[in-house]
C-alpha cells in the first residue's frame, strides 16, 4: 500500500507539563472490542454505532456481588434502571438475580415488563403522581418517600386501596463530600429524618419497612459510604426504641465510581476510583459498629448503577472531516457528538485509533456533527493524524449515555451486544424519519 504523505508541521509545544502518569502522547490503537473485528461490526451496522459487551457486563456484577457478600451476605442489588435500560441490558442484570430501582411511572412499567414482580421493585425519584403509586403500591412494589406530600398522597392511596404501602424514607445527610446532595429525601442531621419517621407512624396507614440514602454519584471516597450507613443504622437503631419498629432493609442507593477520568480531576479513573472491596469494607465497618442482634441484622440493599456498566459500553464513530483551530489546535469532527454522548461533557473520554496511525501527533480537540459549539466529546489530546473515514473508539460509555442521549437534529444509531460466545447482535435498530415523526400531527389548516 502507498505510503499517505504528511506535510511537515511546526507546533508550539503548548500541550501542558508533563505529570507524574508521565507524557501521554502516545496512542495505542484498539481494533478489537473482546475477538471481534471492529471492522466487522461496522461494516455490518454502520457508524456510529454503540457496542456493548455482555461479558463485561457480566464479570463486572460478579465482581460486585462476591464483594458485597464477602463484606455482608444478606444483602441484595437493584439494577438502577436510568443508568442503561435498554431491555437487553437489563435482561442481562435480571439474569444475574438482580432486582429493580426506577424513579418514574415509565422505569416501573419497563421493569414490569421484563417480568419483574412489583415487590420485586424499589420505587425513587421525586416526582411520583397518585396514579403511579395506585399501580406501584397496589403490585407490592416498595416506595422510598422523598417529600412530605408523598406521605399524605401515600396515606390517601393505602385508603383507597385498603392496603399497607411498604415504604423507606430517603434520607440525605452530610458525609464529608461536597457539594451535599439535599434536594432528595429528609435530612438526617437537623432532625427532620426522625420527625417524618415519627409522622408516619403517627399517621398509623404505611408500614416503615426499611431506610434509604443515595449520596450522590461517582463518589471518588469510600469512607462517605461508611457516615451513609451509620446515619441509617443509627436512624433504625432509633425507630426500633422508641417505637418498636425493626426495618428489614439499609439501602445505600448507588454512587460508585467507574473507571472513568472526571474533566477537572488529576488522577486517572484508573488510579482514582475506589474498587468495590474498598466500597463495601467501609459499609461493612458501620455495619460491625451497630448494635442490632443477628436476627435483627437489617438486609443491605445497593442500587448500583454506573459501576456496573459504563466500562462495558464502547462507541465507534468515523471522522467526517477535519479543520485547524485559530488556536493551533487539530479539530476533528466525528460522527458521534454529545447527542449520543452526553457524558462527554462530565468525564474526559479515550478516544483511541480504531486503526494503527501515522503521522505527526498535535493537540486535538474531536468535536460530534452538531451545530452547537459545546459539542465537544474530548477538549484536549495528543493525537497522531485521522483521515477521513477513520475510525475511532470512545470509552467507557456504557452508563447513562443511551438513556439520557437527545433527539437533536440526527438518528440515534445502532446499539449491539457481543454476546459471551462472540456473536453481534443487534439490541436497538437505528432510527428512520417515521421514527422521529410517527406522533406528530400536522393541523388541517396548515397542510400545504
Ligand atoms: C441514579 C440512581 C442510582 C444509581 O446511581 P449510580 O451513580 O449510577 O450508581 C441509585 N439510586 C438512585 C435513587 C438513583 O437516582
Amino acid at each position: 500500500m502507498k505510503k499517505k504523505y504528511n506535510p511537515p508541521f511546526i507546533e508550539k509545544n503548548d500541550v501542558g507539563m508533563t505529570n507524574k502518569f508521565g507524557f501521554t502522547s502516545v496512542v495505542d490503537y484498539q481494533d478489537k472490542i473482546e475477538n471481534v473485528l471492529i471492522s466487522s461490526i461496522t461494516e455490518e451496522y454502520g457508524s456510529p454505532v454503540m457496542i456493548f459487551s455482555e461479558n463485561a457486563i457480566r464479570n463486572k456484577y460478579r465482581e460486585m456481588k462476591t464483594a458485597l457478600e464477602k463484606y455482608y451476605p444478606n444483602s441484595e442489588i437493584s439494577w438502577s434502571y436510568k443508568t442503561n435500560y435498554l431491555q437487553a441490558i437489563c435482561s442481562i442484570f435480571h439474569q444475574e438475580g438482580a432486582k429493580a430501582e426506577v424513579v418514574s411511572i415509565m422505569e416501573y412499567d419497563m421493569a414490569r415488563g421484563l417480568g419483574q414482580k412489583g415487590s420485586d421493585i424499589i420505587f425513587n425519584g421525586p416526582g411520583k403522581r397518585r396514579e403511579d403509586l395506585l399501580k406501584a403500591v397496589s403490585e407490592g412494589a416498595r416506595i422510598h418517600i422523598d417529600h412530605l406530600d408523598e406521605i399524605v398522597l401515600l396515606e390517601s392511596v393505602s385508603e383507597e386501596l385498603g392496603m399497607m404501602p411498604q415504604v423507606a424514607i430517603r434520607v440525605n445527610m452530610d458525609t464529608g463530600v461536597y457539594p451535599q446532595w439535599q434536594r432528595f429525601g429528609f435530612n438526617y442531621d437537623n432532625g427532620e429524618a426522625m420527625r417524618t419517621l415519627q409522622r408516619i407512624v403517627t399517621g398509623g396507614k404505611l408500614k416503615i419497612v426499611g431506610l434509604h440514602t443515595h449520596i450522590g454519584t461517582f463518589m471518588l471516597e469510600a469512607t462517605a459510604y461508611y457516615y451513609s450507613a451509620k446515619a441509617l443504622l443509627d436512624l433504625a437503631q432509633q425507630l426500633k426504641d422508641k417505637f418498636g419498629i425493626v426495618v428489614e432493609y439499609i439501602d445505600l442507593g448507588g454512587g460508585f465510581a467507574s473507571r472513568n477520568t472526571l474533566h477537572n480531576q488529576y488522577t486517572p479513573g484508573e488510579f482514582a476510583s475506589p474498587n468495590p472491596e474498598q466500597y463495601f469494607a467501609s459499609i461493612g465497618r458501620a455495619f460491625n459498629e451497630a448494635q442490632f442482634t443477628r436476627e435483627e441484622h437489617p438486609r443491605l440493599i445497593m442500587e448500583t448503577g454506573r459501576v456496573l456498566v459504563a466500562e462495558a459500553g464502547y462507541c465507534v464513530a468515523s471522522v467526517i472531516g477535519k479543520k485547524d483551530l485559530p488556536t493551533g489546535q487539530r479539530a476533528v469532527i466525528l460522527d458521534a457528538g454529545v447527542n449520543m454522548l452526553i457524558t462527554a461533557w462530565w468525564y474526559n473520554l479515550k478516544i483511541k485509533p480504531a486503526q494503527p496511525l501515522s503521522g505527526t501527533s498535535r493537540n486535538t480537540v474531536f468535536y460530534g456533527p452538531l451545530c452547537m459549539n459545546i459539542d465537544v466529546i474530548k477538549p484536549d489530546s495528543v493525537f497522531p493524524d485521522l483521515q477521513n473515514n477513520d475510525k475511532v473508539v470512545i470509552h467507557p460509555v456504557g452508563a447513562y449515555n443511551v438513556t439520557q442521549w437527545m433527539q437533536f437534529i440526527e438518528y440515534r444509531p445502532n446499539v449491539v451486544l457481543i454476546s459471551e460466545t462472540g456473536t453481534v447482535e443487534l439490541i436497538r435498530e437505528r432510527e428512520y424519519l417515521d421514527d422521529i415523526q410517527r406522533r406528530e400531527r400536522i393541523p388541517e389548516h396548515l397542510r400545504v
